[in-house]
């Protein structure tokens, strides 16, 4: 028997192994195994087996060492997926698999080291090596540090005085979480000198009912080998639980309600249905305006996938600016439902993945790596809001779309891939157009909400009128939250620039100040008072005079999300405003936050950039206000009248969700652009037509 084996490194080759006798009966694709390459051993990947040898190939192939998964990490279908995406986005094979395997999950690779021959060493590095015969690559490092380890190594390798071989293991943490329950009113059994374990006791005084191992090491710099101690002593017990990842914990959950699906929804769901059942790949697009119901559409094609022993994969562009949706799909299949979502630390990642791999989760909810997800038995794939920009991988290889990887993966699991928006991708419209996706339609919103109305501003005769440089809000937008907050609803203001100026030039020679590194201008951060690139995060003081021309005639231009709260609180001083950009947002669980507070009603406005533009469904909001509609037309970039487009028109649909009409004013400079035009008409077939 033969194994075609990829390793995890930049050569995009499979190479042949035979397999040692005593491994014949056990060996399967999707396995890790240990071989030798070269001169060293490397962890590599079993991708097919085969009964011949390469034909070409006339001497004795050298068998592989080892194999480190008993079950395999990938199904033959996933491998065929992940050998589709290293031709596609041009990765090599190996580096593909690597990358779909959390990083917890990995073997870590250790350099042993041994010397041949006498190293005559009479300075401590070399009669550290002499002493122990065989060292570690990490004990040197501790040791002497990184650069001097690895540079003396090195050259005493090239002398021919070292040998070097790779040793492969598991990382640290396999997953497991543990409570730590004290037995309280025992400490008298710690001696007086154990100061560490007395201290951790005190901590755990604090917390009778037990408290998670992680939280002590993060809060109270309480670690495991004490707690092992105080274990042995039979003062705390470890109780194995699972893990606490529930990225929606603060999220405002509004009740689940009783649905009935309307004549649309019906028929789309038929379709979806009747596919599942014939368990063929196809491709849906399901295109439905904000508020039509597409989710609702989603949960039954999932109840029905999942009743016919199917698991289920949804894409959602980020959890956490999209709670509504996974909480949905959450509260309805209660815990077989996984949440995928970069807040995912480490061993949580790891125990998740390995909870999808036995089957104990069905439906994985998650952002674009979710498609990567070795789920069994893969029946439906949703891949909501399909054209955002976020499901495009663009930093780390591969570099994939995952709504892209999604119809390929449902093609080699005959699944279902339904793909939902209002506002589709010029190439999916056109995949539509040309009959490579079946389309299915929702054109109503649900029976109570009305569409909203559209308030279009002229930005410049407006300014003419009023001879107003300054303010950013028109007197429409104004009335309009006057009114809206008068009876007593909320407001969804959106600004797509964060900071609070994205350009400081100089008025006497026209000098911008902008980015040593990428030429990017810096916008002006009131908060902090500095200059940042948005790009590259490079930072400035802000300069008080031109460095060219020594002016201090300098003037900020442009609007940032810090400018338009100013204004806000100077003209409704006394309304509790939530401003969300990437500023107010870093931390962990700051998205899912503020808005379950403004859910909750504890601020009246909410203004944002283009994150909160994404799925967001409060009842309580009856006015949405765009401030500068074409700001994002300016962008070079091929799609930026298409996201001006989107962005506006979804914008539009967030107002009035509830059974309160809406209303939305949109504010323009260039407002017979046709990308403003369609968007505040919600003309989507026009505008596809023009494009
Ligand atoms: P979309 O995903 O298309 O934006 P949703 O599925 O979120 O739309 O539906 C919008 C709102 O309408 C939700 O509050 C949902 O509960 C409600 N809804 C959808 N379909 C129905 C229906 N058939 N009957 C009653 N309410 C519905
Ligand atoms: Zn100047």
């Amino acid at each position: 028997m033969y194994v075609e084996i990829v390793f995890p490194l930049s050569l995009d080759q499979a190479f042949t192994y035979s397999v040692p006798d005593e491994l014949n009966d056990v060996v399967q694709v999707g396995q890790r195994v240990i071989a030798s390459l070269g001169r060293r051993k490397q962890q590599g990947m079993i991708i097919g087996i085969k009964s011949d040898p390469p034909s070409d190939f006339t001497g004795k192939l050298k068998s592989f060492e080892n194999i480190v998964d008993p079950v395999p990490v990938f199904g033959g279908k996933l491998i065929n997926l992940l050998k589709w995406m290293s031709r596609y986005y041009f990765t090599p094979l190996g580096k593909v698999i690597q990358s779909a395997i959390p990083s917890d999950a990995r073997l870590k690779k250790e350099i042993i080291i041994q010397a041949t021959a006498l190293l005559h060493g009479s300075d401590e590095f070399t009669r550290f090596i002499e002493n122990h015969r065989v060292v570690r690559m990490s004990a040197l490092k501790r040791k002497f540090g990184a650069e001097i380890a690895l540079t003396r190594v090195g050259r005493l390798q090239r002398q021919g005085l070292l040998e070097l071989e790779n040793e492969f293991e598991f990382k640290g943490t396999r997953g497991k979480h543990y409570l730590v329950v004290p037995d309280l009113g025992r400490d008298s059994e710690i001696p007086t000198n154990a100061r560490a374990q007395q201290r951790a006791f005190d901590v755990l005084n604090d917390f009778p009912e037990g408290i998670a191992l992680d939280k002590l090491k993060e809060e109270h710099e309480v670690y495991m080998p004490i707690i092992k101690k105080l274990a042995d002593r039979g003062l705390v017990k470890l109780q194995e639980v699972e893990p606490d990842i529930d990225p929606l914990k603060d999220y405002h959950r509004p009740p689940p309600k009783d649905i009935q699906l309307n004549h649309e929804q019906q028929i789309a769901y038929n379709e979806v249905k009747r596919s599942i059942d014939e368990h063929i790949f196809t491709p849906f697009m399901l295109f439905g305006v904000a508020g039509s119901g597409k989710t609702e559409v989603y949960l039954n094609a999932t109840a029905h996938a999942l009743e016919q022993g199917r698991s289920i994969i949804i894409l959602v562009p980020e959890i956490a600016l999209a709670p509504q949706i996974a909480y949905r799909f959450q509260s309805r299949f209660g815990n077989i439902v996984a949440l995928w979502h970069s807040g995912l630390k480490g061993a949580e990642r790891l125990w998740t993945w390995q909870q999808i791999q036995k089957s104990r989760f069905r439906i994985v909810v998650g952002a674009r790596s979710a498609v990567l997800t070795p789920l069994s038995d893969l029946g439906l794939i949703i891949v909501d809001e399909e054209q955002e920009n976020s499901y495009k991988q663009q930093d780390t290889e591969p570099r994939y779309h995952a709504r892209d990887v999604a119809l390929v993966r449902g093609r080699e699991e005959k699944a279902v891939v339904l793909l939902g928006s209002a506002t589709p991708s010029l190439e999916t419209y056109f995949n539509l157009s040309s009959g490579r996706y079946k389309g299915l339609h929702l054109t109503k919103r649900w029976e109570k909400a009305k569409p909203p109305l559209v308030d279009l501003v002229d930005m410049g005769a407006e300014r003419e009128e009023t001879r107003d440089y300054s303010n950013p809000f028109s007197r429409k937008l104004i009335s309009a939250i006057h009114e809206t907050l008068e009876n007593d609803k909320q407001v969804i203001l959106f600004q797509n620039r964060r900071g609070y100026a994205p350009v400081i030039t100089c008025k006497d020679c026209n000098w911008t100040m902008a980015c040593p590194h990428d030429e990017m201008s810096l916008t002006y951060h009131k908060i902090g008072n500095k200059m940042r690139c948005h790009f590259c995060d490079f930072e400035a003081p802000t300069p008080s005079s031109c460095p060219e021309c020594r002016s201090l005639d300098l003037k900020f231009g442009g609007m940032g999300t810090q400018m338009v709260e100013e204004a806000l609180e100077s003209q409704f001083s006394d309304v509790p405003i939530c401003r969300m950009d990437m500023d107010t947002t870093r931390g962990k669980g700051a998205h899912t936050k503020l808005l379950g507070d403004f859910a909750r009603g504890q601020y009246k406005i909410l203004l944002g950039t283009q994150m909160i533009a994404k799925g967001l469904d409060f009842e309580n909001v009856t006015l949405v206000g765009v401030i500068n509609a074409d700001s994002g037309l300016h962008f070079p970039d091929f799609r930026s009248r298409e996201t001006t487009f989107q962005l506006v028109y979804q914008v539009s649909g967030r107002s009035g969700r509830g059974e309160h009409p809406g209303r939305v004013v949109v504010q323009s400079w260039m407002p017979d652009d046709i990308s403003i035009q369609c968007a505040t008409r919600t003309d989507v077939k026009l505008f596809y037509k023009v494009n």
